[in-house]
Order: C-alpha cells, then sequence, then structure tokens
C-alpha cells in the first residue's frame, strides 16, 4: 500500500513537474528576450545607487509621487516604486532607507527579520583539460563494450563521454576545519555539458561557515591568473585537497585560472546569495506574505516589493521566482490603476464605460473596481501555488 501510493505521488510529480534543466548556454538568450522590451521603450539608469525612498504621504498637502535619492545625490519622483534590492539590502538598509517618521509597517520589518539570507557562493576552476573526464573516458571504455552504453548517456554509470555531473565531498576529513562546522563541497563538472558549451571546468558551490572562511581569505587580495599570485595559491591550496581526489588526478595537473565569488561582501547582492530558512523559523509562509502583499506599502504609499524573496512560494530563491514576482507586482499596478481610473476620474469613467459597453458590459462601479482587485490577487494566488503557469 505505501509503495503504490509512493509510485502514485511520483507519478503525480513527475507528470505535473518539468525536468530541472541546467542552462548551459547561461541565461543570457532568456535575458536578452525578457529584456528586449524594457530596453527599447525604458529609460534606463544604470549604476545609481538609490539609498533612500520617500514613500507616499496620505493628506492632500502631501506630493503624489514618492521620491528616490541616489547615492551620488540625484532625486527622482515617481507615480509608483517597485523595489526589487535583495532581501539582505533590506535587512541593513530597513530603517535608514525610509523615513523616520515614516517608516515601514512593523510587521513588515518583522517578516523582512524572521527570514534569513543565505551565504551560498560559487568558484570556478579550469584546467588545461578535464583529466577527470578523461580518467572516466578510458576506465568506462573497458567496460562500454560489455555495457554498450551509449556516450550520451546521462546515467549515474561513468559513460565513454561523462564523467558524472555532480560530485560530494561529504564531511571531509583530510582537509583542516573548525570542528562541528560542515566543511562539505559540492561541484559541477562544466566538462560534462553539451559539446558547444563544455568547458574544462569545476563549479564549486561553497556555503555557510566555508563560504564565508573562505570569502574573508579573499577579501583583500586581488583576482588574478598568475599562478604565483596571492589569489591563486589561496584558491588552490584551498581546493586541491578536493579536486586531487578526482579520477586520474596526478601533480601536474594545476588550474590555469580561479574566479570566485564574493557575494558575502558586496552590499548590492545584499550580502549574500538568496533566502532560506533556518531552523527555528515559525511562520515562514506569513512572513512571505506579508513581504510580497507590501503590508500597506504598495496601493496606499506607491512603493512595491518584487525579488525572489516575494516569489510564489514554489519559486522562492529562483530567477524564475525573481521575475514572476516582478510580474505579480505589474499586474496589481495595472489592476490598481484601472480600479483609479474607474472610480476616481469621471473622464475616465466615461470612457471606460464606453469600453466596457462596447466589450457588452455595462458594470463600471465601485463594485467593479473591487472584483478586479480580487481577480489580481485571486491570480497572485495561483502564482503563490505555482499553478498560474
Ligand atoms: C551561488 C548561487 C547559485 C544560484 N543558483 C540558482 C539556480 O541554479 N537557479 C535559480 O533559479 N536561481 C539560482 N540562484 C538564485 C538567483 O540568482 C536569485 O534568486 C535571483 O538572482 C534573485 O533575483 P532578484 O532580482 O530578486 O535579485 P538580484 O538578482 O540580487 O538583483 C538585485 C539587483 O538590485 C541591485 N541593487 C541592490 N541594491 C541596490 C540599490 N541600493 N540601488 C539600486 N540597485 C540595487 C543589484 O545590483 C542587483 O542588480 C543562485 C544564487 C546564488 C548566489
Amino acid at each position: 500500500m505505501v509503495v503504490s501510493l509512493l509510485l502514485l505521488v511520483q507519478a503525480f510529480f513527475s507528470y505535473f513537474q518539468p525536468e530541472n534543466a541546467f542552462l548551459a548556454g547561461t541565461y543570457k538568450k532568456i535575458l536578452a528576450d525578457i529584456a528586449a522590451t524594457a530596453l527599447t521603450k525604458a529609460d534606463i539608469h544604470f549604476n545609481r545607487e538609490v539609498v533612500f525612498f520617500e514613500p507616499r504621504q496620505q493628506g492632500p498637502q502631501s506630493p503624489p509621487q514618492i521620491t528616490i535619492h541616489t547615492s551620488s545625490g540625484i532625486q527622482q519622483s515617481y507615480d509608483e516604486v517597485v523595489v526589487t534590492t535583495p532581501l539582505g539590502w533590506l535587512k541593513r538598509h530597513k530603517y535608514d532607507a525610509f523615513p523616520s517618521d515614516s517608516p515601514l509597517p512593523p510587521r513588515l520589518l518583522k517578516a523582512i527579520d524572521n527570514t534569513s539570507y543565505g551565504r551560498l557562493e560559487k568558484v570556478y576552476i579550469t584546467f588545461p583539460t578535464a583529466f577527470w573526464q578523461k580518467a572516466t573516458i578510458s576506465s568506462a571504455s573497458s567496460t562500454s563494450s560489455s555495457t554498450n552504453s551509449s556516450p550520451t548517456s546521462n546515467s549515474s554509470v561513468p559513460t565513454p563521454s561523462t564523467y558524472p555531473s555532480f560530485t560530494h565531498f561529504f564531511t571531509p576529513e583530510y582537509v583542516p576545519h573548525p570542528p562541528n562546522q560542515p566543511w562539505n563541497q559540492s561541484l559541477v563538472n562544466l566538462a560534462a555539458l553539451p559539446a558547444s558549451t563544455a568547458h574544462p571546468t569545476l563549479l564549486f558551490y561553497l556555503y555557510g561557515p566555508c563560504g564565508t572562511h573562505l570569502t574573508n581569505a579573499l577579501s583583500s587580495i586581488p583576482p588574478s591568473t598568475s599562478l604565483d599570485s596571492p589569489y591563486h595559491t589561496t584558491l588552490r591550496s584551498f581546493f586541491e585537497p578536493y579536486y586531487s581526489r578526482l579520477p586520474n588526478y596526478n601533480a601536474s595537473y594545476i588550474p590555469t585560472a580561479f574566479l570566485a565569488t564574493n557575494w558575502q561582501l558586496d552590499p548590492h547582492a545584499g550580502y549574500g546569495s538568496y533566502t532560506n530558512f533556518q531552523v527555528g523559523l515559525e511562520s515562514g509562509d506569513k512572513d512571505i506574505e506579508v513581504m510580497r502583499s507590501g503590508e500597506g506599502m504598495g496601493e496606499e504609499r506607491g512603493i512595491w516589493f518584487a525579488g525572489e524573496h516575494t516569489a510564489p512560494f514554489i519559486a522562492l530563491g529562483t530567477t524564475t521566482g525573481a521575475y514572476w514576482s516582478g510580474e505579480g507586482i505589474a499586474r496589481r499596478i495595472v489592476a490598481l490603476y484601472e480600479d483609479l481610473r474607474i472610480v476616481q476620474k469621471p473622464q475616465d469613467r466615461a470612457e471606460l464605460q464606453g469600453e466596457l459597453q462596447g466589450k457588452g458590459s455595462d458594470d463600471f462601479s465601485g463594485e467593479k473596481a473591487k472584483k478586479k482587485v480580487l481577480s489580481a490577487e485571486k491570480r497572485d494566488a495561483a502564482n503563490a501555488s505555482g499553478m498560474a503557469l
């Protein structure tokens, strides 16, 4: 019974959940496509750091717009502002980036505090040749005739052309590290990518205290490709105990280049990577919902929040989620303006009346406005479950 239930659950997920694809060619093409309209039609200002937001105030004397201040002293005003700075940035600036007499609502501040922000880092290590792959080729070649395995097969059994895509180094006792702190590593084998994108590079993922340790060790060392530079030697001494355990390694395999991220030290990355849920969190779902809704900041004060930390639950912490969250906010703003048009301006109301009648509808009252907001909420709720796709 348990087995058949498991099979049913597996069948359900494999039917409804598409494969988790690895984008070998990077996000470049997707980004070019989704950014095309904005790049053509929008007025985009790069390299401007926003340090302060003046939300819209309620009251007849208050300016209707939202003003943002940049670190270089520029001030600009907008009808609506969507803030997509990372959660880690909000954690650091939730007080100083907003007026003290008009701060973020207490529940939103609490949600920002409650939700934690991870420390994932990446290190790319390139070799003259993918020696680990060669090892697999030679060892697998001897078995390939008997197993008749396909050269492009992605099975867990090594084939002539692929060493496994992922390798994990669990509880490595062969490297010194602080007691009770995991120094585990994961690597992605970029030589196993399709031929046009494959290269002899290992991509290590570091997290938690281990990531912090390496990032701090590199913080005052400039990146360099020189083999005897401090950058190269620091990274080599850290990673050699790991990559030297790959098949066919010998000491003549010296990396030609290292590249390490330092997001934990980057203010614009929010001093970290992306949202995570720490042990002991009590109502993380509510916290995300509060950040996603903006808790009275959007409709009322013209400041909306988007980004991976406000994404539908199924896609928190991902690029897809960040994109969906932006779409969700855009829909809410459009819905709001449609509603304002309906209920606030008589001339627009008349114009809209014509539009709606043209579509066979005669409902253009305030009730219609509420319904529109509700339908936008329904769409967002659908997005929250991931089913809006
Ligand atoms: C190591 C690692 C691996 C990952 N792997 C995956 C993966 O395999 N798949 C996946 O989907 N996701 C992955 N992610 C997560 C993904 O990268 C993020 O979820 C996504 O980039 C978040 O998008 P965002 O727009 O919310 O924030 P960001 O991409 O962080 O964008 C925020 C932007 O705001 C700008 N900014 C910050 N502060 C200011 C300011 N004060 N003024 C003006 N601009 C500012 C920043 O410069 C940045 O451009 C990974 C992340 C890391 C770190």
